[in-house]
C-alpha cells in the first residue's frame, strides 16, 4: 500500500453514467483490457493521451494497493476506414499505398508506436496482443454466438444480429440511444444479404481481393474489427472483466459492439466499468505537424525540442474528461514545470526522512488521485509542496515526491539517479567554485555575472538559504 490511507477510490463509470466507487473483483489482480492502436499509421498525439490515460489509471490503481493485469490490443486486421465496417482494411490500405505487405506495415508502426510509449514513460501492458495472431479465439467465440442464436450466416459474412440482442426499444448499454439514433450520419455499410444494416460482420466471406485471409467453419475470409477485443480480453482476463476502456469515440460503435457480442456469448456481464478519454483537439495544421492538415506525432515534438514527457504532464495538466486543446505553447509551458521539478531532484534529499508537514499534501494528493483521477488537483499539490521546500528551505520532501510520481510517471528518479552520476566538466567546475568565493565575499554582482555565464553554457545555478549551492544542467 503505498498511498497514506485506505481510501475508496472513485472512477466514472459510462455504463451508469456516474462517478462510481471502484471495488474489483479480485485487488490482486484487477482485469483491464484498453483498445490498442490500428498499425496503419504513426499514431498522433491524441492516441497518446489516450494511452497516457491508460498508464496513468493503473499507476493510480498501484497506489491504491490494487495489482493491475493489463491487456492491450494490436488490431492488424480486420479494422475498416469506417467504424461500421465499410471501406478498405485500414492495414491493407496502407500496404497497398507504401508498396509492402500487411505485415511488414503491422511490424513497422508497432514498433513506432512501443518506442513512443517508451518516450512517454508509459509501461509496456502484462500481455500485447496482435488480433492475427489470435483467429482461432475468435472463431471459437463467433461458434458461441452462432450457437445461442445471435448471430447468422449468409454469402458475404457471420453477422451479428443487432436488433435480436436489443429487442424491442432496447436502447444501447453505452450510447442509450435507439439504433437509428446511434448510427445517425453513419455511412453503414450494405451489403445485399444482411438482414439489417445495423448489423455488424464478425466474419467477413467472399473478398478475394482482401490480402489477409484465414480458413474457419464458414468459408476462408477474416474477422470483423469488434470480435478481436472481446476474444482477446476474454481469452487473457476471463468472461467479465474489471474495466475496460478506450476514447470516446469507441462508445457509440466498437464498445457497444463489443458488449452484446460478449454478452450473448456468455450470459455474463463483459465488463465491470467502462471508462473513457475526452479528445486531444485543435491539432489541424498545428504548427509543428511536418504535414500540413495533419495531426501531429511524437516525432513532431522531440523536434521541436520538446521533452516528450512535457507532453505527459501538459495531458495530466487536464482532467481525463475533459477536451484538451492541443497547443505548443502549452506544451512548452508544462515543460517549464518538468525541469522545475528536475531541479529540485538536485535538491532533494532521498537519504533522509520526510518533514512531519509532508503528510498534508500527502493526504491531499491522494484525495485528488482517487476523486476520478484528478491529475490537474494532484499536480497542483506536488507544486504547491515543492514551492514550499524551497520557500522554507527544508528539502526533506523525497518520499513523498517519488510516491507522487509513481502515479504522475515524470521519472523523478531516475532523474535524481542521473544527477548523481552526473560529472560536471572542470572548466564548469571552476565556475562554480568562482562563483561560491563571490557568494562568500558577498560580491552578489559577480556571483550573477557567474550565473549569467554557467547559464550560457547550459548549467543552472540554485542557490539555498544556507548558502550552499547546486548545479543543474539545462535541458534546451
Ligand atoms: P485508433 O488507432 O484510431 O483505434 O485509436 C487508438 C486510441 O486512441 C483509441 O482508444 C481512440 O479512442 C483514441 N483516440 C483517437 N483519437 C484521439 C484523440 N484525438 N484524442 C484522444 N484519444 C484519441
Ligand atoms: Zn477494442
Amino acid at each position: 500500500m503505498k498511498g497514506s490511507s485506505l481510501r475508496p477510490f472513485f472512477i466514472y463509470n459510462s455504463l451508469s453514467r456516474s462517478v462510481e466507487e471502484f471495488t474489483p473483483l479480485d485487488r490482486d489482480c484487477v482485469t483491464y483490457y484498453s483498445c490498442g492502436p490500428t498499425v496503419y499509421l504513426r499514431q498522433h498525439l491524441g492516441n497518446m493521451r489516450s494511452y497516457i490515460f491508460v498508464d496513468t489509471l493503473k499507476r493510480a490503481l498501484a497506489f491504491n494497493g490494487m495489482r493491475v493485469r493489463h491487456v492491450m490490443n494490436i488490431t492488424d486486421v480486420g479494422h475498416m476506414t469506417s467504424d461500421a465496417d465499410g471501406g478498405e482494411d485500414k492495414v491493407e490500405k496502407t500496404a497497398r499505398v507504401e508498396g509492402r505487405s500487411p505485415q511488414e506495415v503491422a511490424s513497422f508502426y508497432t514498433k513506432l508506436f512501443l518506442s513512443d510509449l517508451k518516450e512517454l514513460n508509459v509501461e509496456t501492458p502484462d500481455v500485447v496482443c496482435a488480433a492475427s495472431d489470435h483467429i482461432a479465439d475468435m472463431i471459437a467465440l463467433i461458434k458461441r454466438i452462432l450457437e445461442r442464436g445471435f448471430a447468422y450466416v449468409v454469402r458475404s459474412g457471420v453477422y451479428f444480429d443487432v436488433e435480436k440482442y436489443r429487442g424491442e426499444n432496447r436502447v444501447g448499454r453505452l450510447s442509450r440511444q435507439s439504433l437509428d439514433e446511434q448510427h445517425a450520419g453513419q455511412r453503414l455499410e450494405h451489403a445485399p444479404d444482411k438482414k439489417s444494416p445495423h448489423d455488424f460482420a464478425l466474419w467477413v466471406l467472399n473478398q478475394p481481393t482482401h490480402l489477409m485471409q484465414w480458413d474457419s467453419p464458414w468459408g476462408r475470409g477474416y474477422p470483423g474489427w469488434h470480435i478481436e477485443c472481446s476474444a482477446m480480453a476474454m481469452r487473457y482476463l476471463g468472461e467479465t472483466i474489471d474495466v475496460h476502456s478506450g476514447g470516446i469515440d469507441h462508445i457509440p460503435i466498437h464498445h457497444e459492439n463489443e458488449i452484446a457480442q460478449s454478452e450473448s456469448a456468455t450470459g455474463k456481464p463483459f465488463v465491470r466499468y467502462f471508462v473513457h478519454n475526452a479528445f486531444l483537439v485543435g491539432m489541424e495544421g498545428a504548427k509543428i505537424s511536418k504535414s500540413a492538415g495533419k495531426f501531429p506525432v511524437l516525432e513532431d515534438l522531440v523536434e521541436a525540442h520538446v521533452n516528450p514527457l512535457a507532453f505527459r504532464l501538459f495531458c495530466l495538466g487536464a482532467k481525463y474528461r475533459s477536451e484538451l486543446v492541443f497547443n505548443i505553447d502549452a506544451v512548452r509551458a508544462a515543460e517549464r514545470n518538468l525541469y522545475y521539478l528536475y531541479g529540485f531532484t538536485a535538491n532533494a534529499r532521498p537519504e533522509e526522512e520526510d518533514s512531519p508537514w509532508t503528510q498534508a499534501y500527502r493526504e491531499r494528493f491522494h484525495e485528488a488521485i482517487n476523486d476520478d483521477l484528478n491529475t490537474p488537483e494532484a499536480l497542483a499539490v506536488v507544486l504547491e509542496m515543492v514551492n514550499k521546500a524551497y520557500r522554507e528551505g527544508d528539502h526533506r520532501v523525497w518520499g513523498a515526491l517519488r510516491e507522487f510520481d509513481s502515479v504522475l510517471g515524470l521519472r523523478l528518479a531516475e532523474q535524481l539517479e542521473y544527477l548523481s552520476k552526473l560529472k560536471v566538466p572542470a572548466d564548469i567546475q571552476a565556475l562554480v567554485e568562482q562563483r561560491a568565493q563571490a557568494r562568500r565575499d558577498k560580491d552578489f554582482r559577480r556571483s550573477d555575472e557567474l550565473r549569467t555565464q554557467l547559464r550560457a553554457r547550459g548549467w543552472e545555478a540554485k542557490d539555498h538559504r544556507d548558502g550552499t549551492s547546486e548545479y543543474v544542467p539545462r535541458w534546451n
